[in-house]
Formats: C-alpha cells, sequence, structure tokens
C-alpha cells in the first residue's frame, strides 16, 4: 500500500505529526507495534510547549477534561532542602498558557491515538521490523502485524517516532547508545503522598547528585513518583534506582509525606536519550523525531513537548517535499534546520543547567538564594517561562547578577 508518509510510531511524536499531517492533506499510515490504551513510563507532566501545540491542535479543552490534575506552579527543591515556587499563572508573557497537566500517559497517549485515528489509517498491535530501500533511499517499512503476517507499506517519506530504542534509526545507522546524553530513570504510581496541590516538584536532592526526583500529582489522590541520573553517573552508581528511590522517600525531609503512601506498582524504569547533544536525524526518505531524535530535556526530563514540536516540522517539511517531490537527505535537513532553530537554545541552556545542577554548592546557592529572594525568583521564572532571554541562565553572568541582589 502506497502512502505520502509512514509515521512509526503513535506516540506523542507520530501522532502529533499525524494531527498536523491531516491539516496539510497528506495521506498518511500511523503504525505502532502495541495496542492501545498502553502504559509509556513517565512522569506523565504536560508543559508549556505541549500545552501550546495541544491548543495549535485545537485539542486543550479536551486534553483539560482528561483524568489528571491540573498544574499552577512548578516547585524546585535543592540539595539542603530549600525550595522556590515559579507560579504559571503570574506570567507576565500573554502568548504563555498558563497551566500545564499531568495525565497518567495510558490515558494522554490512548486521547491523541485516537484523535489521530479519526483522521488517518492506522495500523495497531504492527511491529516495524524492516526498511525497505531502493539503493539508498528509503521508500518503505516491511513488519509483521498481530496475527503474525508480515506486511509492506511505501512511501517516500518515513518518520521514525519509534521512541528511544528507534527501529527505524538502528537500521539506518543513527542508533548510538550515547552514556554520556542518556539519562535512565524509575517512575512508581503511589497514593496517599501528602501535600500535593496544584504543583509539580522537581528536587535535586543530595541522596542522587547529580539527578532529581520528582513528585507529581497524577489526579484522584494519585501522584507520580520517580528519579533519574545520567547514565554514565548510573553506572557508578552500587545503589540500584529504587533503592535510591527509598532513601528518598524515607529521609527525614520527605518521609512524613510518604508516612500513609502506598506504592500501586513495583518501580519501573526506561531511558531518556537527552538533546544534550545534537543528533543525525534526517537522511534520504526520512526524519527521526522526539526520542527516536534524543530531544529530551536535559536539565527536567520532560520530551513530550519537544517530541510534539518535532511531529509538528516534520509534516511541514513533508507537505514541502510533496510539491518538490525532493526527498533526499539535503532537502530534508530544512526540518533539522527548523526543529533546532526553535528548540536548541532551550537545549543549550538546559545543558548548562545540568551542568550547574552537578554540584551541590551552586544548587544550594541558586535555589536558597531564590528561596529568600523574590528579585531573584522573578529572573530565573522569567527565563524559565521565557520572558526574560535565557542565554545567561547557568553562566557566570547569572551567578554574579543573583549574588548582588
Ligand atoms: C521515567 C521517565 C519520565 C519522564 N517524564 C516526562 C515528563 O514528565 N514529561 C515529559 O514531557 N517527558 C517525560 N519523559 C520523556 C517522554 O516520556 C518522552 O520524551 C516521550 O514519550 C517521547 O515521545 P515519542 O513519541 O518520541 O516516543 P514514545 O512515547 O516512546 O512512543 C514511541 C512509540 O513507538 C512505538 N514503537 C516502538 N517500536 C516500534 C516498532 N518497531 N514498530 C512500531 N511501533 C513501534 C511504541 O509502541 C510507542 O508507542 C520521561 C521519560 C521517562 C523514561
Amino acid at each position: 500500500m502506497s502512502y505520502d508518509v509512514i509515521i512509526v510510531g503513535a506516540g506523542p511524536a507520530g501522532a502529533t505529526a499525524a494531527l498536523f499531517a491531516n491539516r496539510m492533506g497528506l495521506n498518511c499510515i500511523l503504525l505502532d507495534k502495541a495496542v492501545f490504551p498502553r502504559d509509556k513510563i513517565c512522569g506523565d507532566a504536560l508543559s508549556g510547549k505541549s500545552v501550546r501545540i495541544m491548543n495549535e491542535l485545537g485539542i486543550l479543552d479536551e486534553v483539560a477534561k482528561l483524568e489528571g490534575a491540573e498544574i499552577n506552579r512548578i516547585t524546585f527543591g535543592s540539595p539542603n532542602n530549600k525550595q522556590f515556587d515559579i507560579n504559571l499563572l503570574g506570567s507576565k508573557n500573554k502568548d504563555q498558557i498558563k497551566k500545564g497537566f499531568v495525565i497518567p500517559r495510558q490515558i494522554f497517549d490512548n486521547y491523541l491515538f485516537e484523535k489521530a485515528n479519526e483522521v488517518t489509517d492506522s495500523r495497531q498491535g504492527f511491529s516495524v521490523k524492516e526498511i525497505i530501500l531502493d539503493e539508498d533511499q528509503v521508500v518503505g517499512v516491511r513488519g509483521k502485524s498481530k496475527t503474525g503476517e508480515l506486511e509492506e507499506f511505501h512511501a517516500p517519506l518515513i518518520l521514525g517516532c519509534d521512541g528511544y530504542n528507534s527501529i527505524v534509526a538502528r537500521k539506518l545507522g543513527l542508533y548510538e547508545m550515547d552514556m554520556d546524553n542518556t539519562s535512565v530513570a524509575v517512575r512508581c504510581y503511589y497514593e496517599g503522598v501528602k501535600d500535593l496541590t496544584d504543583q509539580i516538584e522537581l528536587h535535586y536532592v543530595k541522596e542522587v547528585n547529580p539527578g532529581y526526583f520528582w513528585l507529581f500529582p497524577a489526579g484522584n489522590g494519585k501522584a507520580n513518583i520517580g528519579v533519574g541520573l545520567s547514565k554514565s553517573d548510573m553506572k557508578k552508581e552500587r545503589r540500584t534506582l529504587r533503592q535510591i528511590m527509598d532513601e528518598i522517600t524515607q529521609s527525614d525531609y520527605f518521609k512524613e509525606r510518604f508516612s500513609d503512601a502506598v506504592q500501586l506498582e513495583k518501580p519501573v524504569g526506561w531511558n531518556l536519550p537527552v538533546g544534550s547533544k545534537h543528533r543525525k536525524n534526517h537522511g534520504n526518505g526520512f526524519l527521526l523525531l522526539g526520542d527516536a531524535a534524543g530531544l529530551i530535556d536535559p536539565f527536567t526530563g520532560e520530551g513530550i513537548g519537544n517530541a510534539m514540536v518535532s511531529g509538528k516540522y516534520a509534516m511541514e517539511i513533508a507537505a514541502k517535499s510533496k510539491v518538490s517531490g525532493d526527498y533526499s537527505e539535503s532537502a530534508l535537513a530544512e526540518y533539522d534546520a527548523l526543529l533546532w532553530g526553535e528548540i536548541g537554545k532551550e537545549l543549550k541552556t538546559s545543558t548548562k543547567l545540568q551542568s550547574m545542577a552537578r554540584s551541590q554548592f551552586l544548587l544550594n546557592f541558586v535555589i536558597n538564594r531564590a528561596a529568600r529572594n523574590e528579585e531573584v525568583q522573578h529572573i530565573i521564572s522569567g527565563m524559565l517561562l521565557n520572558e526574560i532571554p535565557k542565554d545567561e541562565l547557568g553562566g557566570p553572568l547569572f551567578y554574579l547578577k543573583i549574588l548582588f541582589l
């Protein structure tokens, strides 16, 4: 069967791409090896960028009604247990949507998939196994359906939206297991964690430095709790991530909040390919999106927003290529330029912040200043909410500025 575009993977990158494809009049098929609803190990937080893309797609009001929690604040905590909040409602940026969400991926991804399925062909339970090449040009995929039959689909453009383990990236020689630019994290749903209201919390705690611990309300009295660090740091650890999580939840600072808490599952882990490295994401007849392209924010661990942004740009380029008939690597390079033109600066800043987060001294210094001084809070909030240029964040000038405020 022949299409304009084959989308491999129906997570946020693939489903968003399908929704933009429909707007551009492109004929697509969306393939996923899973059958929805399916779980995806994640913190489930949808902030700024994801919300903006959902608004652009006209689905934000429906998403807001899904089971989960609405978020109005982001709390940052330091190794010496000081904390400060960024209030999304206080943003002066009129274009900023002043809320975020935590929606379990089982629910959110199923919603996005169903939405995409209304406007595009799709196959669930279809696992892509091979890439079909015509000389050095990708022209299709071959895979196995739920019933075990081998099937082929053909298109001049294939989108690899198939996550961290991307078969598309592997088969085309772009998959790299890069310890320094990949993090690993565990998630566990809990019930009964205290003091979770409308805030997501990221704590840079001493029990996992460098690394972070998150507490997110997930709706209906549930919480999404997790801990993550870089793979190269994990390699040096003698503890497992589950042990680290237990240490943090039983620490003097957090144990009261977990005194009545019950784990709803065994903590489960997965990898996060982070955008501290600009990986190659295109070639003759194909593009890589979302986690397959390694677009996760290295400081916050958020990847859904950038996955959705990559879906949008991929379809802009797909529409152009359909007109020109040019699907060569050089024509598709514009995807990389558009995508990294939007997210590159931010990922650079987050990489700087990730380096800062390796130093307990600097984390304590910045978060303690912000906890005590409103002006410092405004500067950091403004930078993180894109109201003040972020370039200085995490650089020497930034530390000097907040020292003298
Ligand atoms: C522990 C953890 C916590 C995180 N917390 C957050 C957070 O709070 N907020 C946030 O924004 N991001 C978070 N992230 C990152 C986020 O989960 C990813 O960035 C996001 O899921 C990327 O979306 P994607 O569509 O690129 O890939 P995925 O969501 O991984 O989707 C890939 C899809 O491809 C399908 N697939 C794979 N192989 C094949 C194949 N061979 N054939 C067909 N289909 C295939 C899979 O079934 C899947 O549905 C977290 C990640 C982890 C690991």
